[in-house]
């Protein structure tokens, strides 16, 4: 088993060289170590060889570690899962950026909550690009052609936009599992181009992160433009089914 350094390390290694690879520098790209099913003492062992970003999942644990952790004041907590409606007070009181704003009822409902806690929360819109039926976020499977899909799509993100305490800082997208390098590549090229057309269409809206790539596929997701990677198993192993 190597340590957690070595496997940091090896990680922000490939960041960077993907990177270098499209002309981009790697301080352009936050590391998120997907610390979800894993004990504190994961997650305390990757804070003290340096990360500060974690990404959970799931609105209970997060509670739990988030309260567990409220001493390490520069850690930076992302919920990067789908969120029930019912479960996201642990959202709005203590994620530091939520990647996952998959429809507008979660979106008027953290506004709320995250008003009456006087705090502002970053956000990615999550986006399905690729079709499949499995994966979450508004439909934008076939944008490039459906001009009904882009004007629903443009509408949902002005009507989020115009929420009090939330941010938009760009889109977020999972690339389908088990298929071939060349389709994951486009599904993340599709989401850049489409956050390129968004911040045309609303000019004001300066929302241009691409909260894109997990184990498998960060370096393409990097070479294609991603500024938030996602990243579990590659740091902390292979999780247990829960
Ligand atoms: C679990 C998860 C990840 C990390 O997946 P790995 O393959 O372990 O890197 C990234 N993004 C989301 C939304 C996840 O749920």
């Amino acid at each position: 088993m190597e340590d957690k350094q070595s496997l940091i390390d090896k990680v922000l290694q490939h960041i960077r060289e993907a990177a270098e690879r499209a002309g981009r520098t790697a301080d352009e790209v936050t590391l998120v170590a997907v610390s979800k099913t894993r004990p504190l003492e994961d997650i305390l062992a990757a804070y003290e060889v340096g990360v500060r970003h974690f990404g959970e999942n799931r609105a209970e644990e997060f509670a739990q570690k988030a309260a567990a952790l409220s001493h390490l004041t520069d850690l930076q907590w992302h919920f990067i899962g789908h969120l029930q409606t019912r479960q996201s007070k642990p959202v709005a009181d203590h994620a530091h950026c939520f990647h996952a704003l998959d429809r507008l009822k979660i979106a008027e409902r953290l506004s709320r909550q995250l008003q009456e806690a006087g705090r502002t929360l970053p956000v990615f819109i999550e986006v399905n690009v690729s079709g499949e039926a499995s994966k979450g976020g508004f439909n934008c499977a076939d944008w490039e052609n459906d001009q009904v899909q882009r004007d629903a799509f443009l509408q949902a993100v002005q009507q989020i936009v115009a929420l009090p305490n939330l941010e938009v800082r760009g889109l977020m997208t999972m690339a389908p599992f088990d298929v071939g390098e060349d389709e994951i590549r486009s599904v993340f090229r599709r989401l850049h181009q489409l956050s390129e057309w968004l911040n045309t269409e609303l000019p004001d809206l300066q929302a241009r992160q691409l909260s894109m790539g997990m184990s498998g596929d960060f370096e393409l997701a990097v070479e294609e433009g991603a500024t938030h990677v996602r990243v579990g198993t590659a740091i902390f192993g292979v999780r247990n089914p829960v």
